[in-house]
């Protein structure tokens, strides 16, 4: 298998180098250039393996540049009882007859970034070494939260790799503050940028597209690299628990071989979504993907209508980790709708560029339709469900599960469709301690409270067992101060490297 670009067929490289070089150099995506295909026996097969042995089925699927020993060390490295807390990894909870929450929060960081950034650093490193090129990866983010910790975790410590994070001075929560400021690990920086999440961001672009810059570090060994989630590396991983999910179920005898599941996915950048499409092309017998937004409901308004329009208000909600204008996840499945139409795509994405909107061909739009839904959750909405499925279910879920439960109740109410509904829940309800408490519980209860004696409180209320890695931030020590203006990210980047 090869990888071609999103915006040019001509291009085509091995996985390693895909992931490696994470965008292809006239800006598209990379994407296999074909889509493996899994029998109902071989997912019969995989419902009485572990997570860690679907895991290197489906990749080595997607990997086949690799060895099934450097896939395996990878997997091994990754999906731990010690970092996940369970050996399933990503277990799924049977919320009534015919829901099922996927939980894909139970690593370090307590967010669903935790399942492709804790294998990520492994797959690129022994992508580096398959290439022969020996030199050190440095790792540069610019975070709004979640994804600045989770790749902080996914890298500490990982051999010939380092890692440096900004996120805005004003912009994270507090937790998310702690999180990143305690960092843990000798290869580790942490620095707080003067500004909103787009200085930061900004700023780190600028460092990549330094040529002169870029090329002095090459000099020293060193290259530049990114985590995001437009990486095949992070997309890849997130196809295994939609398999391991459906897996479960079959073993759960919840299902029967062959039995179609509706999967709903509270979206942002739609890579977790876009990772369940690929899983239903693959053969796991998905019926219907149900795209869930918070107000930012840009995607729900192209599913309904073929036109992608980002020139809207800008909404900041309690599911913050959704409050994206620009999926950039999207560019890939209109590749694959298109039947691999790169100019096509190119065209779609000048015209973002430019307009900031475009419509899509009949073609697609057809094909959007026939595999998608899509639906939005203001926060009243969501943090009306949280409350009811608390009172109801006596399980607590997060801002961003809530979305999904949201829109999938409002799609089962609009279709009748009551097909069994697998919900991809992405963050631990105590990364939201504050908001999902004023959910459920009067405003009083909650006055000047911590976070940590929130965390108690949800704990103690609802009999659930603080997340370990968030329950020993109170007493860690503050390692990162630095905070610094725009114009100085490149300064700190030098010291960090000497
Ligand atoms: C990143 C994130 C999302 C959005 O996932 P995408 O793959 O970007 O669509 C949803 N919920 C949480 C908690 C996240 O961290």
């Amino acid at each position: 298998m090869k990888y071609n670009s999103t915006r040019d067929n001509s291009v085509s490289v091995t996985s390693a180098e895909a992931i490696v070089k994470g965008l292809s150099v006239e800006g598209g995506l990379y994407i296999p250039d074909s889509i493996p295909s899994v029998s109902l026996e071989a997912i019969e097969e995989m419902a009485n393996m572990s997570y860690t042995d679907r895991a290197k089925r489906i990749l080595g699927l997607f990997l086949n540049d690799f060895k099934a020993g450097e896939i395996e060390d990878c997997v091994n490295k990754a999906y731990t009882r010690e970092k996940f807390g369970t050996n399933s990894i990503a277990p799924v909870y049977k919320l009534d007859k015919d829901r099922c929450i996927l939980e894909l929060w139970h690593g370090p960081t307590c967010a669903f970034k935790d399942m492709a950034l804790q294998i990520l650093p492994h797959l690129l490193t022994t992508a580096v070494k398959k290439l022969g090129d020996e030199k050190e990866i440095v790792i540069l983010v610019a975070t709004s939260g979640d994804t600045g910790k989770a790749a902080l975790e996914g890298f500490r410590d990982v051999e010939g790799t380092k890692i440096i994070v900004f996120y805005p001075e004003s912009g994270v929560s507090g937790i998310q503050r702690l999180q990143m400021c305690t960092q843990e690990g000798g290869n580790v920086f942490v620095s707080a940028v003067n500004g909103n999440f787009d200085d930061a961001q900004t700023g780190v672009k600028e460092i990549f597209t330094d040529k002169e810059y870029n090329e002095t570090l090459e000099a020293k060994g060193i290259s530049l690299s990114s985590a995001n989630s437009i990486n095949w590396g992070r997309l890849a991983p997130q196809i295994v628990y939609y398999f391991s999910a459906y897996c479960d179920m079959l073993a759960a005898e919840e299902l029967s071989v062959g039995e179609p599941v509706n999967v709903c996915v509270p979206t942002g950048n739609f890579g977790n979504i876009l990772a369940a499409f690929y899983a239903k092309r693959m053969g796991l017998p998905i019926k219907t993907l149900i795209c869930a937004s918070n107000s930012n409901n840009v995607l729900t308004d192209f599913i309904n209508t073929g036109t992608y329009d980002r020139n809207r208000e800008f909404f900041t909600t309690i599911s913050p980790s959704m409050d994206i204008l620009i999926s950039s996840n999207l560019e890939r499945l209109l590749y694959i709708l298109s039947d691999g139409n790169a100019s096509e795509v190119k065209g779609y994405m000048d015209e973002l560029k430019a307009s900031g909107r475009y419509t899509v061909s009949e073609k697609i739009f057809a094909a959007v339709r026939e595999n998608f839904q899509a639906g939005y959750a203001d926060d009243d909405k969501c943090r009306a469900t949280i409350k009811r499925i608390q009172e109801e279910f006596g399980y607590v879920i997060d801002p961003h599960t809530s979305v999904a439960v949201a829109v999938h109740e409002e799609y089962r109410e609009r279709t009748g469709d009551d097909t069994k509904t697998i919900i991809a829940s992405t963050a631990s309800p105590f990364k939201f301690n504050g908001d999902v408490l004023a959910a459920i519980l009067d405003g009083e209860e909650l006055e000047d409270k911590d976070e940590f004696e929130l965390l108690r409180l949800l704990s103690q209320r609802f009999n659930l067992a603080v997340p370990p890695s968030l329950g020993e931030l109170e007493d860690r020590e503050v390692r990162f101060e630095t905070v610094c203006d725009k114009s100085m990210m490149k300064a700190v980047v030098n010291e960090f490297l000497g």
